[in-house]
């Protein structure tokens, strides 16, 4: 079974409101799709949505890698691609739609159902949290009392730089919403400074953890806060690859780390982070950008796979979609996720 063609296209599903967070806001989920195509006929595909703002890649760049890549390629078995693939030095979320294609089809070969493949032991529901865009206090309280009401009860809550907002929502939610788990996401927005005082204003309050407060280059400043801080830290930009979390680990930088596909190059490079992180018992919240139903389906492979380690299922993408695609191999109930694979 060797690679015969690889063919892109862009893709587009809206969303039912707009996402905010501190780094951007968007109407729609985008994402080049990449179809890889056997010589016996069977084919699969990757996905990768463009985060400039944390990658640095745009849809155009992940095309022209893909395209750069392909005649390398093709001719190739999976398994040879997937060597060529993580020698290259194309960008990590084109290089994590290529690697979850490869992936899928290595799967076809061995005539393997994917979670078989995934070694998925265990197929009970799995819960994800559900994105509280960054907006004015009432509206982001109203969004998630609604979230609430349709019973989503853990809120990943998307915070700014304006630290006195960021107090304030915090305190108000907690308040209101007693029952409700609450994750903070700064989106490396505030400074050492904000962050302490953020920390000290709401100590009286029940959090779940603190993600990404500051710049992802400012591991100094991370690890101080995670020191000061009762409520455990999450790095997410500050961890991009195996080498990123180990640093992170070992040097006390953070309690937790966030791995997304999109970051780390794919699922070969976060099943890599995932058995490091069951080795050193580190807590994992397993994430993704706003993604399209393919690369969805390969973090939701992981998150059942690995769910002794992931702690934290941030894959709402396909809730925030104006309608479920067919594309999904898991149906979402509320925050709940069960395995329903397409039929293809
Ligand atoms: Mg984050």
């Amino acid at each position: 079974m060797k690679i015969e063609e690889i063919s892109l296209t862009q893709e587009k599903i809206p969303l039912k409101t707009p996402f905010i967070t501190a780094l951007r806001e968007v109407k729609d989920v985008e994402f080049i799709r990449v179809k890889i195509l056997c010589d016996n006929g069977a084919f699969a595909y990757g996905e990768a949505p463009a985060t400039k703002a944390v990658t640095g890649e745009t849809l155009e760049s992940i095309k022209q890698n893909i395209t750069q890549l392909q005649n390398l390629l093709i001719g190739h078995t999976p398994q040879e691609a997937l060597s060529i693939l993580h020698a290259s030095g194309i960008g990590s979320s084109a290089k994590a739609a290529l690697d979850m294609a490869l992936l899928f089809l290595t799967a076809k070969m061995n005539n393997q159902n994917l979670d078989t493949y995934f070694g998925i032991s265990d197929l009970g529901a799995i819960k994800t949290d559900i994105t509280i865009s960054l907006n004015a206090e009432q509206k982001m309280l109203l969004d998630a009392k609604k979230a609430l009401r349709e019973g989503k009860d853990i809120l990943k809550v998307k915070l700014g730089s304006d630290i006195m907002h960021a107090v304030e929502v915090t305190k108000m939610l907690s308040r209101e919403l007693p029952h409700a788990k609450l994750l903070i996401d700064a989106n490396q927005a505030w400074s050492l400074k904000d962050s302490l005082y953020y920390l000290r204003e709401v100590k009286q309050y029940t959090l779940e953890l603190i993600e990404q407060p500051v710049v992802a280059d400012d591991l100094e400043a991370l690890k101080k806060i995670t020191h000061a801080s009762s409520v455990p830290i999450l790095a997410d930009e500050a961890v991009f690859t195996l080498d990123d979390v180990k640093r992170v680990v070992e040097d006390d930088y953070a309690d937790m780390i966030n791995i997304k596909l999109m970051k780390c190059g794919g699922v070969t490079k976060a099943i890599e982070i995932l058995e490091y992180a069951r080795d050193k018992n580190v807590v994992c919240m397993l994430g993704s950008m706003l993604e399209g139903p393919y690369s969805i389906n390969a973090a939701l492979y992981l998150a059942f796979a690995y769910r002794d380690v992931i702690r934290y299922v941030d894959l709402d993408s396909p809730l925030l979609y104006k309608e479920l695609p067919t594309e999904l191999d898991f149906n979402y109930e509320a925050n709940t996720i069960t395995f329903q694979p397409a039929l293809r």
